[in-house]
């Protein structure tokens, strides 16, 4: 049988399960065994709602996955959430508890572990920044969790703030795994258009094949710079804005820093910016030199030469004071994401 029309999963409550994917409906648990609360999010693949497991009597997140059909008649991206996601166990990457089917293959929920704020509604709820000591904090949970992810050949490819999320205690989760894809090495060609806009790689600006691990770390690179600046770093309409605001902080790139640059091949007709300085001293005037170096080495414009989530772990920046907090010092407002929930309704 085809790869992709099997489900081969253990269940958070450890049942082994392999399912042609027909027969899904009827063999799982059904989404009446869950009282459905608030609505919590609501993004480009799915909707998401805080719910009580009835017969666990536990709060959990379902998010109703799309489940549209593909060439073939399965639904792929679907199927690759639920794939990837259960493949995965690590304390910075959201739990998959079970997944749950409705009365028809078109609705299958994933039922996670519920986290009280997702990082972009957190920051638009905070009159300050966070401090230094927490942007650490997050940062160096982020890394872990892409260091576990990457290891595991999985590329994420849509970082962003509203896929961070946060619990209670202040652990952060990597979430929504709706674009995620096992890589290979060598790299094989896959489709161009990932990536948020703003979390954009310039390698995918510019329309390399080759994407690799190294397109989540220059996303993780732009979460950083948004905490610092309480507001988006590169924020583009357009892909050639993007660009230009890219260039704008760290000058145009060249076949010097970026092996192969010249030869990507849709430089043939188009022409960058020229700007020829890195402005990152300029922008973070405040942030200390190991804080510079760090975001340097994570928007190297080489993919090759950016940080990998290990060696972003290892800078001296995660050493020097003020020191990372500790996840329980992580600010929470348990209050307003309900009240969001309520306000869709
Ligand atoms: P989409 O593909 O639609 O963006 P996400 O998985 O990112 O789906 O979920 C959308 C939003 O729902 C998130 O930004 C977050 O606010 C909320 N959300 C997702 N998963 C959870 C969860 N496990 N616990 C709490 N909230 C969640
Ligand atoms: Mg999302």
């Amino acid at each position: 049988m085809e790869e992709d029309k099997v489900l081969h999963f253990t269940t958070f409550y450890g049942q082994s399960v392999e399912i042609p994917f027909e027969q899904l409906p009827g063999q799982s648990r059904s989404i009446h065994e869950f009282d459905k609360l608030d609505r919590v999010g609501e993004g480009t693949y799915g909707i998401v709602y805080r719910a009580k497991d009835k017969v666990k009597n536990e709060i959990v997140a379902i998010k109703k996955i799309r489940m549209e059909r593909e060439k073939d008649g399965a639904p792929i991206s679907g199927i690759r959430e639920i794939r990837i996601l259960m493949s995965v166990r690590h304390e910075n990457v959201v739990q998959l508890l079970d997944v749950v089917v409705g009365r028809s293959l078109e609705s299958i929920f994933l039922v996670m572990e519920y986290c009280e704020q997702d990082l972009a509604s957190l920051l638009d709820n905070m009159q300050s920044s966070f401090s230094e000591a927490q942007i650490k904090c997050i940062m160096i949970q982020l890394f872990r969790g892409l260091q576990h992810l990457h290891k595991s050949f999985i590329v994420h490819r849509d970082l962003k703030v509203s896929n961070l999320l946060l619990t209670d205690k202040g652990c952060l989760k990597i979430a929504d795994f709706g674009l995620a894809r096992r890589c290979s090495v060598p790299a094989q060609p896959m489709t161009p258009q990932v990536v948020t806009l703003w979390y954009r790689a310039p390698e995918l600006l510019l329309q390399s094949k080759i994407q690799t691990t190294a397109i989540d770390m220059w996303a993780a690179g732009c979460i950083l710079g948004e905490l610092f600046l309480h507001k988006p770093l590169f924020p583009g309409r357009t892909e050639i804005h993007q660009l230009e605001l890219i260039i704008d902080l760290l000058g145009t790139p060249n076949d010097q820093i970026w092996d192969g640059f010249s030869d990507l091949p849709i430089l043939k007709n188009f022409s960058l910016k020229r700007q020829p300085y890195n402005n990152i001293k300029h922008v973070f005037t405040w942030l200390s030199a190991a804080g510079q170096r760090v975001l340097n080495f994570l928007f190297m414009y080489d993919p090759t030469r950016r940080a990998t989530a290990e060696e972003a772990l290892q800078s001296s920046y995660f050493k020097e004071n003020p020191l990372p907090c500790e996840p329980e010092m992580m600010p929470s407002f348990p209050q307003h994401r309900i009240r969001r929930g309520k306000d869709i309704k």
